[in-house]
C-alpha cells in the first residue's frame, strides 16, 4: 500500500490502531484516488479528510496520542506538571528550583537557556552553559527537561540535553524551523503563537508531523487581544477545541498566558477542569529578582498550594495527578 502511494507521488503515514489501521494519504490527490485505493486488498473504507490539518486531525487517528518521557506519559490518565524558571540564571537558582519543584511533585522540569526576547536589552539566556546545569538538575532529581530551541543550527546542540524540544510562540510559524524539529527523534512541545488561529497552530502541528515526528504536544500559552490587564488572555476554549479535533496531547502555560502571578492557579486549574493533559508554570526562589517573567513566577509555596488543589480538579473530569518520577539519585 505504502509503496503504491509511493508510485503515484504519494505519501503514506501509517496509524496503527486497536481495530485498524489507518494510512493518513498525502500530496496532490486526484478525483479517482478514491476508487483505487477502495479497489486495494485490505481497504475498508477511505474518507476525505476535509480539515486542511490532516495527520494531526481526530479523523487521521481517533485515539489520543501518547508521548513518552522517561517514566512520564503526556497525553494518557494523568495530569503532567511542568515547572520550572523562565530562564536559567545559575547553577544555584535552577537546582534550588528544580528540588523544590520535585518535592512538590512536578513530573518535568522546565527553564530557558536560549530565551526569545522582544526586547535585544533583556536578558537571553545563558546557552549551552544553561543546558548543562538542566541537565546536571535532571540528573540530581530524576525530572525530565524541557527547554526552547530558537533556531535550526542550534536544534542538534539542544537536543543533545534536552528531553522535550520547546517551540515558542513567536517561532510557531518558523517553518523552517518547524520541518527541522519534524525530523528530530525527540518530542516537541508547540506554543500557540499569540496572534495565531487554532487552525493556523495545528497546520504547524502539520509541519511538525508531515517530517515524521508523531512525538507533538501542543501548548495554549494566551493569545494576544485588546485587554491590557493581563499580558495575554489565556484562551481556556482552545483545550477543549485542540482535544476534539485532534489526538495530540494539549497543556496549559497559565503563567505565559495571563502574565500575573496570583492567575497563574486558578487558570491551571481551569486548563486541567477543560480537559489540559498538563500544565506548564513559572516557579523562581525570588521572582522579585528573576531576570525573565518574575511578575508571572510562583514561589516555591505558592507552587506547593497549586500542586494540592490540582488533585480534586483532575478527579473532578476522571484524572489524577501522577507521582513523578520515582528514581533520585543521592
Ligand atoms: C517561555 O516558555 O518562557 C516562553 C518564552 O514562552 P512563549 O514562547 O509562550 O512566550
Ligand atoms: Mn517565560
Amino acid at each position: 500500500m505504502l509503496a503504491r502511494l509511493a508510485e503515484l507521488g504519494l505519501k503514506g503515514h501509517l496509524s496503527e490502531g486497536v481495530e485498524r489501521t489507518i494510512i493518513g494519504v498525502v500530496g496532490s490527490v486526484f478525483p479517482e484516488l478514491q476508487e483505487m485505493l477502495e479497489a486495494m486488498e485490505g481497504v475498508d473504507d477511505v474518507v476525505r479528510v476535509s480539515k486542511p490539518f490532516k495527520l494531526s486531525s481526530r479523523e487521521f487517528q481517533p485515539s489520543d496520542t501518547t508521548i513518552q518521557v522517561g517514566d512520564v506519559t503526556i497525553g494518557g490518565q494523568e495530569v503532567v506538571v511542568m515547572a520550572g524558571p523562565c530562564a536559567v540564571e545559575s547553577e544555584q537558582q535552577l537546582m534550588a528550583t528544580a528540588r523544590a519543584v520535585k518535592a512538590a511533585g512536578a513530573h518535568i522540569l522546565r527553564g530557558g537557556a536560549f530565551k526569545p526576547s522582544t526586547s535585544p536589552y533583556t536578558f537571553r539566556g545563558m546557552g549551552e552553559d544553561g543546558l548543562k546545569i538542566m541537565a546536571a538538575a535532571r540528573e540530581e532529581t530524576g525530572l525530565p527537561i524541557i527547554t526552547e530551541v530558537m533556531t535550526p543550527s542550534d536544534i542538534e546542540l539542544v537536543a543533545r540535553y534536552a528531553d522535550i524540544l520547546q517551540i515558542g510562540a513567536r517561532n510557531m510559524q518558523n517553518y523552517m524551523l518547524l520541518d527541522e524539529v519534524g525530523k528530530s527523534q525527540k518530542p516537541v512541545m508547540l506554543k500557540r503563537g499569540m496572534s495565531a488561529t487554532i487552525e493556523e497552530w495545528l497546520l504547524s502541528a502539520e509541519y511538525i508531523l508531515s517530517q515524521g515526528n508523531r512525538q507533538v504536544i501542543m501548548c495554549e500559552r494566551g493569545i494576544r487581544t485588546y485587554e491590557t490587564y493581563t499580558r495575554n488572555t489565556m484562551d481556556i476554549s482552545a483545550i477543549p477545541i485542540i482535544k476534539r479535533l485532534s489526538h495530540l496531547p494539549v497543556i496549559g502555560d497559565p503563567s505565559h498566558g495571563t502574565g500575573k502571578w496570583y492567575l497563574v492557579a486558578p487558570l491551571a486549574l481551569a486548563s486541567v477542569a477543560a480537559g489540559a493533559d498538563g500544565i506548564m508554570v513559572e516557579v523562581h526562589p525570588n521572582p522579585d529578582h528573576a531576570l525573565k517573567d518574575g511578575a508571572q513566577s510562583l514561589t516555591f509555596e505558592n507552587f506547593r498550594q497549586l500542586m494540592a488543589q490540582l488533585p480534586p480538579v483532575a478527579a473532578s473530569v476522571g484524572r489524577r495527578v501522577g507521582t513523578g518520577p520515582q528514581r533520585v539519585s543521592v
